[in-house]
């Protein structure tokens, strides 16, 4: 016997929809490419999506159609997330910090129909569209008078001109809710970029569980600061959560370093901020030079790489802040899990409690994980045993778009390509990427734990663990360091702040310094690269 409820396609569209109707006066606010902030509410981006559906169906674009963007965070951008998706076709968010060969791959890959893009990437577009041989339409992200008269790209006009002469009036469609809405390109250190297409259905329970309270915790009271790209993973789904949510959003445009982020966040009243450590740790630095404090930042969910305990601490011991240490991937939509207390642990002391926060987190509902050995047997929750990590649920990939990579799932589950541990309370902790684990003497020594530690000295401003080749025991770790400017440390005192944080066998056999640590497209280290760096390196052999 059937149930007899209304059965409503889950639909982008409704999100927009909903925040116009219940939060119309809701604030969106964005430092744009201009230089200057720009305010408006979800009523005028709900009024502007449909003049961008409308444009596109003005363009005869068909439904599924990509739409790609390469854009910053900010308005504009939130109007084509909801226009594009809302009225059937299929947003690609371009990242700009890909090689120009790979945007021109990526764009062809996905057969993109229409470019959106911001004024700062004017240069990227010049160099690639005549190479972009699918894509019929360039649209730059600014108004009519500050199009350049020669561009050299043809047909190229200005979003402004393209959707401000279209009705804002408009009736999104309504199809199946399994339909294609926005699709991102992992960054793929191996073979060709595969792609994640996501699902109307997939991006509201996502956004659904994301807003939770044991999740981000989003409600009508935030300002979120989402300073993860819009190009990666839209944004970690923020902009349909906070839509969701009728969340004020804040957007940071191209201004990413620690004194623009610092400076929105206190103008903006931002209550909830999402990044990346790399960008935290810019502004914590810009904060502790100028001895600056927050006044309304609550909480803030890190992830993408691991989070160092060092950052988690400071965020919460000098500034009050909770850090919600949150792991997944592109393939995941991406949120995996999410790091919050259990009421068991709220009567606990600050270490105590720190032990927990440091992991990734627990899953959360709609997402079912576990971790297998080699031959793949399922192994215990016990925090010790640490596996390859599978996931499956209605928000992770059954497979990537066009079938590239051929069939990802095993049994139904997808593997992570990260190593972990998943305590009896559920949290899970990621000991490494599986490619990146350090096998010395027959142990894995985790790098992320390396990395923690040297992370944790007062010079160290970025650490990357490495494994090098070892005659005797196979592989052994070495700390690549960068120091925070101005500071000092010698490798002796590294290596030496190492004891008594691990087993002796875990301490890196040496410390390389060296200016910076190559970072990858979506702010990850490069090891790869990293390892090319020193193809030349030997251990030391006492
Ligand atoms: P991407 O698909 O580019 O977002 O990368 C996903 C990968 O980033 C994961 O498979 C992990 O290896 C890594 N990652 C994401 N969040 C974390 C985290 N909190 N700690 C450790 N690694 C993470």
């Amino acid at each position: 016997m059937l149930g007899l409820m209304q059965s409503q396609p889950l639909l982008i569209s409704s999100l927009i929809d909903f925040a116009e109707r219940h939060h119309g006066e809701g604030e969106i606010v964005s430092r744009r490419v201009e230089g200057d902030i720009h305010r408006c509410t979800y009523r005028d981006i709900a009024g502007r999506s449909r003049q961008v559906a409308n444009a596109l169906d003005a363009m005869k674009l068909a439904f599924g159609d990509r739409v790609a963007t390469l854009a910053w965070n900010g308005y504009r951008h939130l109007e084509l997330y909801f226009g594009v998706s809302g009225s059937g076709r299929v947003l690609h968010t371009l990242n700009p910090r890909l090689h120009p060969d790979q945007i021109v791959w990526i764009a062809n890959h996905s057969e993109d129909q229409v470019l959106c893009f911001d004024m700062t990437f004017l240069p990227i577009v010049k160099a690639v569209h005549a190479r972009c041989t699918t894509i019929k339409h360039f649209i730059a992200l600014c108004d009519a008078a500050s199009l350049p008269a020669d561009s050299g790209i043809p047909g190229l006009q200005s979003y402004e001109a393209w959707m401000g002469g279209q009705a804002s009036k408009y009736t999104w469609p309504e199809f199946d809710e399994n339909t294609a809405s926005s699709m991102c390109y992992t960054s793929g250190t191996t073979g060709n970029p595969k792609a994640a297409l996501y699902s109307h259905r997939s991006t509201i329970l996502h956004a659904w569980a994301s807003a939770m309270p044991d999740s981000l915790n989003m409600s009508a009271r935030d300002s979120v600061l989402p300073v993860v790209p819009m190009f990666h993973v839209n944004a970690w789904g923020l902009p349909y959560s906070a839509a969701m949510t009728g969340a004020k959003m804040v957007f940071p445009g191209p201004a990413m370093d620690g004194k623009s982020i610092f400076d929105l966040i206190e103008s903006e009243k931002v209550t909830f901020a999402a990044g990346v450590p790399t960008v935290w740790q810019m502004m914590l630095g810009h904060m502790q030079q100028g001895g600056l404090r927050f006044s309304t930042l609550k909480r803030t969910v890190i992830g993408g790489s691991a989070c160092p305990p060092a950052m988690i601490a400071a965020f919460n011991d000098d500034y009050g802040v909770e850090v919600l240490h949150a792991w997944g991937m592109t393939e995941m939509s991406p949120l995996g899990t999410v790091c919050t207390l259990k009421n068991k642990h709220l009567a606990m002391d600050a270490n105590q409690k720190m032990a927990v926060r440091i992991k990734q987190g627990r899953g959360i509902y709609g997402v079912d994980m576990k971790i297998i050995d080699e031959q793949g047997d399922e192994l215990p929750w016990d925090g010790k045993a640490y596996g390859d990590l599978l996931v499956k649920g209605p928000w992770v990939i059954r497979e990537y778009f066009k079938g590239e990579g051929g069939a990802p799932l095993v049994n139904g589950w997808f593997p992570t390509g990260d190593v972990a541990t998943i305590d009896p309370d559920g949290y899970l902790q990621i000991t490494d990427r599986s490619k990146d684990v350090i096998k010395s003497g027959g142990e894995w020594i985790s790098s992320i734990d390396v990395e923690n530690i040297a992370m944790a000295h007062p010079a160290v401003a970025m650490a990357a663990c490495i494994g090098m080749k070892h005659p005797k025991w196979d592989e052994r770790p070495v700390v690549v360091v960068v120091k925070k400017p101005g500071a000092e440390v010698s490798r002796e005192e590294l290596l030496g702040f190492f004891e008594g944080k691990t087993a002796k066998w875990q301490i890196p056999d040496d410390v390389i310094f060296i200016d910076a640590i190559p970072l990858g497209a979506t702010g990850k280290m490069q090891k790869v690269k990293l390892r090319e760096t020193l193809k030349d390196y030997q251990l030391p052999t006492a």
